[in-house]
């Protein structure tokens, strides 16, 4: 979706120009552009070849050339302390050395006949064929490959790599790479600005769980945004200006004052506990969608991760992963918890999140549809290899499975039934397994929050999905701007549905937990605190923001709002209520700190 698409000049010279797409993470950023992700076709429909011999040439001269470019750059890196980024530098030095892939790139021409073409389609066949190996480091290979294809044929056609200096960048493209994101040290990323809409890409994924203020949704004027164009962008309100006034450039300046302010308050609050002023003490734990997002987590405080997304691990391909693909993934993301608990959600596909290569036909009402749970339950040859794969990395740490979708205590009982298989086959296979991975569901449908009381006899735990949970039960289709207004997590209806869930929780004697937006929502979060939460999961920036207000108020406070709370009709007049209450609570608590230090 585009939510403007075109850039506008405002009235007189002196206004700055802007943009306006949808803030999707917080925070102001400031800075020069630098754009990424170009698409080469554009170059590559007005290259020019020469004669075949030339091509070859060209090919030869850009490999040496590149490597050559590379080393240096890993050098540089490594020698500003960035290890990690160096060695990457330098093994794709290496990668583009091979005579294999060298040679492969030159013989390609006779085909193709134009230098650049001939390296990408050589890349192309040679990252296929590692994409083929049983090893799973070899597997992985095959992105770099393609990677370096990339760099040499950007080479040829003269399309310049961004460099970085040493101030923070605004990342701007129709959409990034996530490599692109990933291998640029958080600090030299001042914002993203995509001109795609979506707010679960990878890209955008990953930008959230480091806490870069992003603005997507721009359409193609994003490509009207010049390389070093001076531009400020707002994450909260998605606009975008380019070569602002001085009076608008203070202004902006002094919002990303109070922001730093804030930013190193919260960073103070990273190792203490979630516990209110009585002692009540809530677990945060990070919502994840890539196991690099579980060790970006570890900034904000968290202790473990409350959703591991793992449809990622299935997105942005073209086939199913392999048992040993996803174990690699799971392991990663269990190691970065340090012990913590690592809460990896079976792949909840369908809703709003199709997988082209499972071949799902169309449906009329695809979140009523075949989805999550009961596609794993079909799919035996898609569910085998993903718990056997959680089991085994079960060894590397602490592990959880959560199971989406759930309506019946009948599919977590034939969720057990397949595990207990997945061990045996383990079993017989000679592969190391935990046996003491927690099972839990994601109590995400009004069904399940009234079936808790029974369902508690069949898992560990619940963690609360309030983003389903709500849609569902309020028939507020999650997605539909036209009845967002309608879509309120203070519904008392979706209330109620909490509070079962807890209780039963409770009762049983397992743990409840929320992993929905709702447990980013402070407020909400005394709330849930009063009810008798144990953990609440989310995009790990958010964690310092609900630990702030959960260590101003008391428990004793938090229960009384909770009484109040529950005679209401109105899910909005809750919402006034609580803020209310808390803002004043939390104000008490501030002037007494600030008494205190002052004596
Ligand atoms: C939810 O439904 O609350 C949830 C966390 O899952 P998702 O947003 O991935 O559907
Ligand atoms: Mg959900």
């Amino acid at each position: 979706m585009h939510y403007d698409l075109v850039m506008h000049k405002q009235g007189d010279s002196n206004m700055p120009e802007s943009l306006h797409g949808k803030g999707v993470i917080s925070g102001v950023a400031m800075g020069k552009t630098m754009l990424v992700g170009q698409n080469l076709d554009g170059f590559l429909a007005d290259y020019k070849a020469g004669t075949i011999e030339e091509e070859k040439q060209k090919v030869e001269d850009a490999v040496v050339a590149v490597v050559e470019i590379l080393q240096e750059s890993a050098e540089t890196l490594k020698g500003k302390g960035m290890e990690e980024q160096g060695a990457i530098m330098e093994a794709h030095s290496l990668l583009a050395q091979d005579p294999m892939f060298s040679g492969a790139m030159v013989d390609k021409v006779d085909e193709v006949q134009k230098a650049p073409a001939a390296v990408l389609a050589a890349a192309s066949d040679t990252a296929n064929i590692f994409e083929m190996m049983d090893d799973a480091y070899m597997q992985e290979r095959a992105a770099d490959i393609r990677d370096i294809g990339k760099r040499i044929a950007k080479y040829i056609l003269g399309v310049k790599e961004p460099e970085l200096g040493d101030d923070p960048v605004v990342l701007c493209g129709y959409e990034v790479e996530p490599s692109v994101i990933a291998n640029i040290p958080t600090e030299k990323i001042a914002g993203v600005i995509l001109g795609q809409g979506s707010t679960t890409c990878h890209a955008v994924i990953i930008a959230k769980a480091r806490a870069i203020p992003t603005v997507v949704g721009l359409g193609h004027a994003v490509e009207a945004i010049e390389e070093k164009a001076d531009v400020i962008m707002d994450g909260d309100t998605g606009v975008i200006l380019i070569d602002a006034t001085d009076d608008i450039r203070e202004q902006y300046t002094a919002k990303l004052k109070v922001q730093k302010e804030q930013e190193a308050r919260y960073a103070a609050l990273k190792d203490l506990p979630a516990v209110t002023t009585d002692g009540v003490r809530v677990q945060l734990m990070a919502n994840i969608g890539l196991p690099e997002d579980a060790k970006a987590a570890a900034a904000y405080g968290n202790e473990g991760v409350g959703l591991f997304r793992s449809e990622f691990v299935f997105m942005g391909r073209e086939d199913i992963p392999t048992e040993d693909d996803q174990f690699e993934y799971y392991k990663a993301a269990i190691e970065a918890c340090n012990g913590n608990l690592c809460v990896i959600r079976t792949m909840d596909i369908g809703g709003d999140k199709p997988l082209a290569y499972l071949d799902i036909p169309h449906e009329e009402n695809p979140f009523l549809g075949y989805r999550a749970v009961r596609i794993s339950l079909h799919r035996r040859d898609l569910f085998m290899p993903q718990l056997k794969a959680i089991l085994r990395a079960g060894v590397y740490g602490k592990a959880g499975i959560m199971v989406p979708m759930v309506i019946s205590c009948d599919e977590v009982k034939q969720v057990r039934a397949l595990l207990k298989e997945a061990m045996m086959e383990l079993d017989m296979e000679g592969k190391d397994y935990s046996r003491d991975v927690q099972v839990g569901i994601m109590v995400e449908t009004p069904a399940a929050a009234v079936m808790t009381p029974m369902i508690s006899k069949y898992v560990d735990f619940f963690s609360i999905g309030t983003n389903d949970l709500v849609q569902y039960t309020l028939a507020v289709d999650r997605v539909n701007h036209n009845v967002s207004y309608l879509y309120n997590h203070f519904n008392p209806a979706v209330l109620k549905m909490i509070q079962i869930t807890i209780e039963s929780a409770n009762k049983a004697g397992i743990w409840a937990g929320m992993c929905g937006e709702m447990a980013s929502d402070p407020y909400a979060a005394v709330l849930l605190t009063a009810m008798g939460i144990n953990e609440l999961s989310m995009s790990a920036p958010s964690i310092p923001k609900v630990k702030d207000k959960l260590r101003k108020i008391s428990a004793a406070d938090a229960k009384r709002y909770l009484a109040t709370v529950m005679t209401m009709e109105d899910g909005d007049e809750i919402r006034e209520y609580l803020h209310k209450v808390v803002d004043s609570r939390v104000a008490a608590a501030d002037a007494k700190a600030a008494a205190e230090a002052e004596e």
